[in-house]
């Protein structure tokens, strides 16, 4: 008999994996016991026995036994042999068509035999299908993770993960961590900016997650986690509570991302620099809803439209920003230069107006994502209008509330000679909150021709509570 052997070494990860010079020694031995002659030795180093990798000396084997140079083979093991049920298939028809002569030293399959070649066929396909089970059983274990709120993956900044007793993972509040997170969370819904949170968590010397430092990009990822309120997202979507002790509620985390996903937000929540002047501070004259800045579009005679307040609800009020912006500093200035005007309405009440304002935003980041969930197709139409039917009333009936009882004391430093200056070189939220503590505004809806008309523009004196 001219025999060959073939040998195969692979990286497996199981670590199982035999040396080459080890299977060839061993059948050596099994040829010489068997009364074989070595005509050739076929060695592949291959990577892994599942990957469809060329291998040259398995091909040139195959070229040997065809071409009559061998007529018996030895393997150490059959899965050294093939890969795949396929190759399996292929090597035992060259087998019968050539009358080769298999043997292998390990295992306990014996090709040379009908037995042999039916358990080598199961051992075979039963790999095959474990290789394909592997990556689902995979999946569907962070899916059943995931639906019972357990944690996978790295543990978030905030929390430690421990295991109960059951054997179940769990975040718990990182105590050195969670407090940073919550502060973080009050301070960004508070108004500060990402940069400025940064800068003060720097300077302070907390240790960032991943480096010393933080960043925007980081604490914005962190704020953004709906682990911190206790869901568990799985694939991008909340799948339900998660099994952690939550750092803040779910109040918090909604107006967290809602703040994060409002597209007015988009480039002041990372600086200091918020919006407009009068962005949900103007009121349409048609429907009291508030309005918003809508930045100049080419209109159907390919002219740019001017940037304008518009309406956020019924959209048919729309009044150029350059214009409304210039009355209303008008008024306010006006108003600033005469501060016993003020007294009447300096009395407010804080802790209310923080309250209110808390519930307002609240229920409007609910709406939000309501809204988002709607555009997703996560709830229909009907669903999105109930939802809306019962929160906006509640959010305008914050919203007076807030208006009603807003404190003026950030008043006193615009007001009397010298006023206008300081006014100019307020930053724009000072200014808001300036505007919103004296003023409504009311964009009325402007008459046929009368469209720039500054009376349309209507500024309503508050008298405090
Ligand atoms: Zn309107």
């Amino acid at each position: 008999m001219k025999a060959g052997i073939y040998a195969r070494i692979s990286q497996d990860a199981d670590g199982t994996s035999l040396g080459v010079h080890r299977q060839v020694d061993d059948c050596t031995l099994e040829a010489r016991r068997r009364g074989w002659d070595i005509v050739d030795r076929f060695v592949d180093n291959d990577v892994s026995a599942t990957r469809s990798k060329h291998r040259p000396q398995y091909a040139r084997m195959i070229d040997a036994v065809t071409g009559g140079e061998i007529d018996a083979l030895i393997v150490w093991d059959v899965d050294r042999l093939t890969r795949t049920p396929r190759e399996l298939e292929d090597i035992i028809d060259l087998a019968d068509r050539y009358k080769l002569q298999l043997a292998n030293v390990g295992g306990d399959i014996d090709l040379s035999t009908p037995q042999g070649r039916m358990t080598a066929r199961i051992k075979g396909t039963v790999a095959r299908h474990e290789t394909d089970q592997q990556s689902r059983r995979l999946k569907r274990k962070f899916e059943e993770k995931a639906l019972k709120g357990e944690p996978h993956g790295f543990t978030p900044y905030g929390f430690l993960r421990v295991r109960d007793e059951s054997g179940a993972t769990r975040d718990v509040r990182n105590p050195e961590q969670a407090p940073v997170v919550a502060e973080a969370a009050t301070r960004f819904i508070d108004g500060e900016s990402l940069r400025g949170i940064c800068a003060d968590f720097n300077a302070r010397g907390i240790h960032g997650p991943r480096a010393e430092k933080w960043n925007t990009t980081v604490l914005r990822q962190i704020l953004q986690r709906a682990t911190n309120a206790g869901l568990r997202t799985h694939r991008g979507v909340v799948v339900g509570p998660a099994n952690v002790e939550p750092i803040y509620d779910e109040d918090t985390h909604h107006q967290l991302k809602a703040m994060f996903d409002d597209p007015t937000r988009k480039n002041s929540y990372v600086g200091n620099t918020p919006v407009h002047l009068l962005t949900s501070i103007a009121i349409c004259g048609l429907c009291g809803s508030t309005m918003r800045r809508l930045r100049g579009i080419v209109n159907g005679t390919g002219k740019q439209q001017p940037p304008a307040y518009g309406c956020k609800s019924c959209f048919k009020i729309r009044r150029k920003q350059s214009l409304v912006d210039a009355v209303v500093t008008e008024h306010v200035l006006a108003r600033l230069e005469q501060p016993d005007a003020l007294a009447a309405i300096a009395a407010g009440d804080p802790g209310r107006v923080k309250a209110a304002e808390d519930q307002a935003r609240a229920l409007e980041a609910r709406l939000a994502t309501a809204s988002d969930q709607f555009a997703d197709g996560i709830i229909d139409g009907t669903q999105l209008a109930r939802i809306s039917a019962k929160l906006r009333p509640q959010i305008d009936e914050a919203r007076q509330v807030v208006t009603r009882a807003l404190p003026h004391s950030s008043l006193a430093a615009f007001t009397g000679p010298g006023a206008a200056q300081r006014w100019a070189a307020a930053p724009l939220e000072q200014q808001r909150a300036v505007i919103q503590a004296l003023m409504t505004v009311t964009i009325l809806p402007a008459g046929i021709g009368k469209g720039r008309d500054e009376s349309l523009i209507r500024v309503e004196w508050k008298t405090g509570n």
